[in-house]
């Protein structure tokens, strides 16, 4: 799962790792604290959800090493994964040091196991971080050779961990047996005539061993959180659950050992049921937790779950099944109809139609013929083809896709901030407030005071988790994230999904973007030559131009019957037109202005086509030879075919939309009229679109830019959010915020929409977690009981707090698991988010 985006040149990087063991967003920011503080990170993000940590740093100065030691010390860890090298034996001592040397110098690797006498290497890096190849050239530049590499299937335990199958299933077994535990411990300390037949001590005895395994083996995870914790000087989540059932559980085994020693007044019951249940609760709310993350990362597993997993290899003419982790750049494949391309690449024989929804959101099926690229995923529909593959594994269309995705999902979006502050003094905070709790009843509390003392204390320790508060933001920043690519729209990270919520105004680039951007030559006005002298002046030039209008000269001229000739000295006029020469002469072809600007003269008769072209949104272009006008062309773009409804669908959300273009005034008025927009910047230089953005964000707008992600760049970085258009298969999100993989306008809507849709989610768990932390913490501390004075509990409260006003501890942990699930609930109604046009 690690990123390495590094450019040339500097050693900026990015990697994502994993986390594991954070439970609350305590953790969160105390991994966070622990990685920032490394020489050379500059930052880092750490979220819950995810369990991942992404790190921009400066590989000169920090490493994954480093950053290994600096969470371990914090008290969690990293995933590992385990990879075993079958190497050439025999080994002796000094082969031996030369390997676990050589793997050591790699940056991620976690140990190295060298076994001389099964001639094997394991070695445990963190996951994603070095790939098996590298291993594998590590060892043989230990001059030790490697006959076999085995890891885990990367794929497989990709799914597994984002499933937390695992994690479902431990939590299960344990919530199952603290839940028979609880209820057995209840009825027996609730059924009169059991004590009256066995007498108290028995029945205490009895309770203690039901709740002591619920206590250490069902409740382990909590005391060996609160111990990593604990040994840093810190303290998590775990530390209040550890602690509110310990004191319980160690209260009431001193009342069943020494109840009678200690002279404690009649009634002195024992909390076994108390902890007990506790922790039953905690366990279930974990579970129902972890089985939301699981369906939260659906969208996600979906992706990587497209990755073929084998692969049909032709060696000597001979087709042999491989592990795909197998397949190397330059290997002919065979792809049979109804399989997954294992990789990217080109065709090399056969033809056939491949489904590529997947990568593009593009749902209708690409032909392919010999010479076309194909990508990894995609499912081959009708013929069987041979490949030659380029690209593997991570490397691939798909494998880019997944690595942006996971890496946004582990992003921090900025509202986030507010409440990790929050967690990061809260559970000391909530300490404080338990011991005061604790005093002050015992000072001035009704009798028996020490234990309604206890007993409030505890239940403040149970009610102040901060785990809803950690789960707001990450887990909505995830499922909204999801949903956006099953829609073939990424965002860039959380922030960029954040901000797309305020937008009130969305800057269309004409060209490209509301245009097909595949403009055809549909006038030839020629002035004192044949029209074949001017296109075949006029297409000489355009061949050496890029641009969509020279294309369509070419195109026409060569339709026309007409060849381009050679021509030299090519120059571009941005966003103007080109120039070069062509035999003796020097041709100029562009736009009006260019020949203002050239000092040529255009007579009223040309001036007045060229406005007439404009009209009829034809975009007029002028020929020269020399300094003499020779013809007059003329080009028309066609809008997309779903433009009209794009914008329709963006006004009915209030958002206003602007045409920008390098072309002629009355040419975009022409054309934004056809599509239904009002406002139009025409005749706008590539270098002062950016310009146009800043003026409008000046004028107090959040704008997106939408555009092709090339020309576009500084306007979509400008932009509050970038939204690049058609990157199909390679996507990269560098000046634009989010990407939209096909080049259906109507995603810049939907981006928007999902946009708001996830910033109400993130909004709502927020109040929700806030709102329940500074509510119930109060209730816990007894504050109820000082208001309703000696007139004790209002008759519709009393199954909550019973008379006295004091809430009980195990409705205290039934709420927090309740937060905690409530919110992710509240996310996952994400999942079905679809996009309608506000009515
Ligand atoms: P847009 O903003 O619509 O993408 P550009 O900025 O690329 O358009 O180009 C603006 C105008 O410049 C075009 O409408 C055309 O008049 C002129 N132009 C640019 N390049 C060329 C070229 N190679 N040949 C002819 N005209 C050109
Ligand atoms: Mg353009």
């Amino acid at each position: 799962m690690a990123v390495d985006t590094s450019n040339h040149g500097t050693r900026a990087r990015r990697v994502a790792l994993p986390i594991k063991g954070m439970t609350c967003a305590a953790c969160v920011s105390t991994v966070q604290g622990a990685l920032e503080r490394i020489d050379g990170v500059d930052g880092a993000a750490v979220n819950l959800a995810t369990e991942t940590a992404s790190i921009s740093y400066d590989a000169g100065v920090a490493s994954i090493d480093a950053m290994l030691r600096a969470v371990t010390a914090v008290g969690y860890g990293m995933g590992l994964e385990e990879t075993r090298l079958q190497v050439e034996g025999p080994l002796d001592a000094d082969a031996s040091r030369a390997i676990e040397a050589a793997l050591h110098r790699l940056d991620g690797v976690a140990s190295v196991a060298v076994n001389p006498a099964a001639d094997d290497v394991a070695v445990r890096v963190v996951r994603g971080a070095v790939n098996a190849d590298a291993l594998g050239d590590a060892v043989r530049s230990a001059g030790v050779d490697v006959l076999a590499t085995e890891s885990t299937d990367a794929v497989e335990a990709d799914l597994e961990r984002l499933s937390r199958a695992e994690d479902v299933r431990r939590l299960r077994s344990r919530f199952i047996v603290s839940a028979f535990a609880a209820v057995a411990i209840m009825v027996l300390m609730l059924t009169p005539p059991i004590e009256r037949a066995i007498g108290a001590t028995a029945l205490n005895l009895m309770a203690w061993a039901l709740a002591t395994p619920v206590q250490f083996w069902a409740g382990q995870r909590f005391y060996a959180g609160a111990w990593g914790a604990l040994k840093h000087r810190t303290s998590n989540m775990n530390t209040l659950i550890a602690l509110g059932t310990s004191v319980a559980y160690g209260y009431s085994a001193v009342v069943t050992l020494f109840g009678g020693l200690l002279s404690l007044p009649n009634g002195a019951g024992t909390y076994f049921d108390t902890s007990a249940a506790i922790i039953a609760l905690i366990l279930f709310g974990r579970l129902l937790e972890a089985r939301a993350k699981g369906r939260a990362s659906g969208a996600i597993r979906a992706l990587i779950g497209l990755q073929p997993r084998t692969a049909r290899v032709i060696r000597n003419g001979e087709e042999h099944d491989v592990p795909i982790t197998e397949v190397t750049p330059g290997d002919e494949l065979l792809v049979r109809p109804g399989e997954r391309v294992p990789a990217d690449g080109d065709v090399l024989s056969g033809s056939s139609t491949m489904d590529e929804s997947m990568l593009t959101g593009e749902s209708l099926p690409v032909d392919k013929a010999q010479g076309d690229p194909v990508y990894g995923g995609a499912v081959n529909r009708l013929g069987s083809v041979t490949v030659r593959a380029a690209r593997v594994g991570s490397d691939t269309a798909l494998g880019n896709i997944i690595r942006l995705v996971q890496d946004a999902q582990g992003t921090h979006a900025p509202v986030q901030r507010l409440a990790d502050a929050v967690a990061a003094v809260f559970v000391p905070a909530v300490l404080a407030v338990a011991a005061a709790t604790f005093i002050v009843w015992l000072a001035v509390g009704p009798s028996p005071a020490y234990q309604f003392a206890m007993l409030n204390a505890i239940a403040v320790l149970i009610i102040a988790c901060p785990c809803a508060l950690g789960l707001a933001t990450p887990t909505a920043i995830m499922v909204g994230m999801g949903r956006g690519a099953e829609h073939g729209l990424l965002f860039r990270d959380a922030a960029a999904l954040e901000q797309a919520h305020r937008v009130n105004v969305v800057v269309l680039d004409k060209t490209g973007t509301l245009t097909r951007g595949k403009p055809v030559l549909t006038d030839v006005l020629p002035r004192g030559v044949s029209a074949h002298q001017l296109l075949s002046l006029s297409a000489s030039v355009e061949r050496l131009s890029e641009h969509p209008i020279a294309a369509a000269i070419v195109d026409g001229a060569l339709s026309r019957g007409v060849a381009p000739r050679g021509a030299s000295d090519f120059q571009a006029a941005p966003g103007r037109g080109a120039r070069a020469r062509v035999g003796e002469d020097y041709i100029t072809v562009g736009s009006v202005g260019l020949m203002k600007e050239a000092g040529v003269a255009l007579d009223g008769a040309t001036l007045d086509d060229a406005q007439t072209l404009s009209e009829q949104g034809r975009t007029p272009i002028a020929v020269v030879r020399g300094k003499t006008l020779v013809g007059l062309l003329a080009v028309a773009d066609t809008p997309r075919a779903e433009a009209k409804e794009a914008v329709a669908e963006l006004h009915a959300s209030g958002i206003k939309v602007i045409m920008l273009t390098g072309d002629r005034q009355a040419t975009a008025n022409a054309i934004a009229a056809e599509l239904g927009i009002g406002t139009v910047l025409a005749e706008v230089l590539p270098g002062e679109k950016a310009r146009q953005i800043a003026r409008l964000q000046a004028e107090g707008n959040r704008v997106a830019m939408v555009g092709d992600g090339v020309n576009d760049a500084p306007a979509l970085a400008q932009a509050d959010i970038g939204i690049a258009i058609g990157t199909g298969t390679d996507v990269a999100l560098e000046a634009a915020g989010a990407a939209l993989m096909h080049s259906d306008l109507r995603g810049v809507a939907t981006a928007l929409g999902l946009s708001r849709a996830t910033v109400r989610a993130i909004r709502q768990n927020l109040a929700w977690a806030f709102g329940y932390n500074v509510a119930l913490i109060p209730v816990a501390a007894g504050v109820l009981y000082a208001a309703f004075g000696s007139g004790g509990t209002p008759e519709g409260l009393r199954w909550a707090l019973g008379e006295s006003g004091f809430l009980n501890p195990i409705l205290a942990a039934l709420a927090m698991a309740f937060s905690s699930v409530s919110v992710l609930a509240n996310s996952l109604r994400l999942r079905g988010w679809r996009w309608r046009t506000a009515p």
